[in-house]
């Protein structure tokens, strides 16, 4: 215990404030750092009830229109799919794609790494966070984890793997249909470079896996642990990267290879429930990258993590959420005390 230091600065804005009466008014700030990358979250109390400001309320008609206008041209719609979208090499993939239920993976067609694939969740062209059920995005990930089994068998050097979502163009989808993108590459993204380099010099500072000692913090202060779900532990982030981030950690997991069943569908449990709560809060827009630990070892230094945020609502003429601040400062906005949100959520866990 206390390896983990969940630091934050504070700092005071003062002004006068025409909202009263020009008086001077003092705000205090709050900037939380981030344990392992130091990333910075800053919350103002003022906003606090105010989420309207930065997150103004989802426009479900509009949504329902887009929606309308967009089904005929979809192609994960219908049968659609299964002419229009490529194929592997039936030596990865006897049939060239992957399909379970309604599920259907296939490579995209513009990729950004040596493996993208998309996969298709679920037939119907439009869902709400809420009806993204368990169930579906078990099918989902089953075929994730099965195409990383093959892809890695037959290209041994692709061996960093993300299953990611965007959901709704707000999120920087480029279309309604619920859908993952998956990517495999031979050397680690940006960020999930970082996590495997800070996660390694954490572990020859402290003899420990920072992974493992934080969810063993996080149970012990209790504020924004949520829920184990098998070996899945699952709370709120202390220096949120979005707004609304939800975090999982597979303690005895450092990769996607070392998953079967039941890692699988304690992924897709926790991610329902998780947006039956996001639904709730009326956020309709999200994203979620899993990461794993290259395939090929099982590094003591690091475990598969999720982290889930939310994004912009969806409404006509949104404003991003990811401005100055985020994008180039690479910082964020607590849109509401994780430890709120933590309380909030267990009614859903
Ligand atoms: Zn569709």
């Amino acid at each position: 215990m206390g390896k983990i230091h969940f630091e934050s600065w504070r700092q005071t804005a003062i002004f006068h404030n025409p909202l009263k009466d020009g008086q001077l008014d003092t705000q205090e700030i709050e900037v939380r750092i981030d344990p392992l990358t130091r990333h910075q979250s800053t919350f103002n109390p003022g906003l606090e009830g105010k989420m309207s400001i930065l997150f103004p309320e989802t426009d479900y008609a509009y949504l329902e229109q887009r929606a309308e206008a967009t089904r005929g041209q979809c192609f994960l719609c219908d049968d659609r799919w299964r002419t229009a979208t490529p194929t592997y090499s039936t030596d990865i993939f006897p049939e060239g794609r992957l399909q379970r239920g309604e599920v259907a993976l296939f490579p995209n067609l513009f990729p950004v790494a040596a493996f993208h694939a998309v996969v298709k969740v679920g037939d119907r062209h439009f869902r709400l966070p809420n009806e993204i059920s368990a169930d579906l995005l078990e099918d989902a990930f089953t075929v994730s984890i099965e195409s990383f089994r093959e892809y890695n068998r037959c290209h041994p050097s692709i061996r960093y793997f993300t299953i990611n979502a965007n959901f709704l163009l707000p999120a920087g989808a480029s279309i309604i249909h619920p859908h993952l993108q998956l990517l495999g590459s031979p050397f680690p993204g940006t960020y999930h470079e970082l996590l495997l380099e800070k996660g390694l010099a954490y572990y020859k500072n402290h003899g420990s896996c920072y992974w493992t000692d934080l969810v063993e913090e996080e149970k012990s202060l209790g504020e924004r642990f949520v829920a184990q779900i098998g070996n899945s532990a699952w709370f709120t982030a202390y220096a949120p990267g979005g707004a609304n981030e939800i975090n999982a950690v597979w303690t005895k997991r450092s990769n996607f290879l070392e998953w079967g069943p039941e890692e699988i569908r304690q992924m897709a449990d926790g991610i329902s429930r998780a947006l039956c709560a996001y639904h709730d809060m009326k956020f309709s827009s999200f994203n979620f990258s899993c990461f794993s630990g290259p395939v090929d070892r099982s590094l003591p230094e690091f475990r598969c993590l999720l982290r889930l945020v939310n994004r912009q609502n969806a409404m006509p003429h949104h404003r991003t959420d990811d401005y100055y601040f985020q994008k180039l400062l690479k910082n964020e906005i607590i849109v509401q005390r994780p430890e709120k949100l933590a309380a909030f959520l267990k009614g859903y866990f």
